[in-house]
């Protein structure tokens, strides 16, 4: 699915290594020339405010600056919730890297049952009674008559989650944010070859974040964050297909359908 820019609102900055961070100057500046006006949401750890000088955003995008930042710091010691809507719920959690840096999930929250048409029609099921039926309530009729859950409804489609883990040491610990995800993005820097160089610089092997994404009963699993040593994804792939087959390698434009 592609995003209009102008629907983008909320952005979320691991940490502040380069490779993470230098592709905003010109979003933000792109922003700046398509007229958006609507506040912009960027979630990272506070030195970012001095970087962007957020306290004077003229200084880099010129008087016409159109739209506010927000800045919000980010915690690289517990797991919080930075952002929550109805049917949304994002998450940070702690990875270990060379300087503070989070891993991020992003869940759909259980949606409503599925009221089935043809029991709206049959039991003339007044609206102000329909919500109640969505989240589990029975139908109780005019002469008493109690019609279950189960009869007027059908399971809502999953609900989906989405985790983002760069980048970091192999690490156990953010198993318990990054459950069950419908898609684990892991960092895979090197192959397990060179894994003490992956240990010296924070990084993963492909192999330990096919680990990480068989550990937390991952569905899909996309690596990136390659090493420049490496001329193509291939050998990447395959090792980490070994552990985990659902792998595939991160590239522009790669899409997937859930
Ligand atoms: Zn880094
Ligand atoms: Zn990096």
């Amino acid at each position: 699915m592609s995003i209009p820019f102008s629907r983008i609102n909320h952005i979320f900055i691991s940490h502040l290594h380069g490779d993470h961070f230098f592709g905003l100057f010109g979003l933000l500046t792109s922003f700046n020339l398509l007229n958006r006006k609507n506040d912009l949401h960027i979630y990272s750890f506070p030195e970012l405010s001095d970087i962007l000088q957020l306290n004077n955003p003229k200084m880099i995008f010129g008087e016409s600056m159109g739209y506010k930042i927000h800045l919000h710091p980010l915690n690289a010691e517990k797991s919080e919730v930075l952002f929550e809507n109805k049917s949304t719920i994002i998450h940070s959690f702690p990875m270990r890297h060379r300087i503070p840096c989070c891993g991020f999930s992003f869940a759909e929250k259980d949606k409503p049952r599925k009221l089935r048409p043809a029991k709206i029609v049959q039991y003339d099921i007044p609206t102000y009674k329909r919500a109640g039926i969505k989240y589990g309530n029975d139908l109780e009729l005019e002469d008493g008559t109690i019609i279950p859950n189960a009869q007027l409804t059908d399971d809502p489609p999953p609900s989906k989650k989405i985790s983002i883990c760069s980048d970091t040491l192999y690490n156990k610990t953010v198993i318990p944010y990054i459950l069950n995800s419908d898609l684990l993005f892991h960092e895979a820097t090197f192959l397990h070859d060179k894994l003490s160089r992956a240990r010296e610089t924070c990084h993963t092997t492909a192999l330990q974040a096919a680990m990480v994404a068989q550990e937390s009963g991952a569905k899909k699993l996309v690596i990136g964050h390659f090493s420049v040593r490496y001329k193509d994804t291939r050998e990447l792939l395959e090792e980490a297909k070994t552990v985990f087959a659902e792998t595939y390698a991160a590239e522009d434009m790669l899409t997937f359908n859930f």
